[in-house]
């Protein structure tokens, strides 16, 4: 009775994700939207939002973990 196939081989498919997006949506022809989040870089000491760039958060010193 086995097919053999993999269900996951039919995922990226666009009738896929537009059965999908109807069901999310309840809407045809609907595309959802994976949004990619840019999470703030955050001091682990005191929270504050950081640049990315700082070896040392200029609020509270506490070492960033972003840089190796
Ligand atoms: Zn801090």
């Amino acid at each position: 009775m086995s097919s053999g196939r993999d269900l996951r081989e039919q995922m990226n498919s666009d009738a896929v994700a537009d059965a999908f997006s109807f069901l999310v949506s309840g809407k045809r022809g609907y595309k959802a939207i994976i949004e990619r989040k840019v999470e703030p870089v955050r001091c682990s000491g005191c929270s504050v939002v950081l640049k990315g760039e700082e070896k040392f958060c200029s609020e509270c010193g506490t070492k960033t973990s972003f840089v190796k």
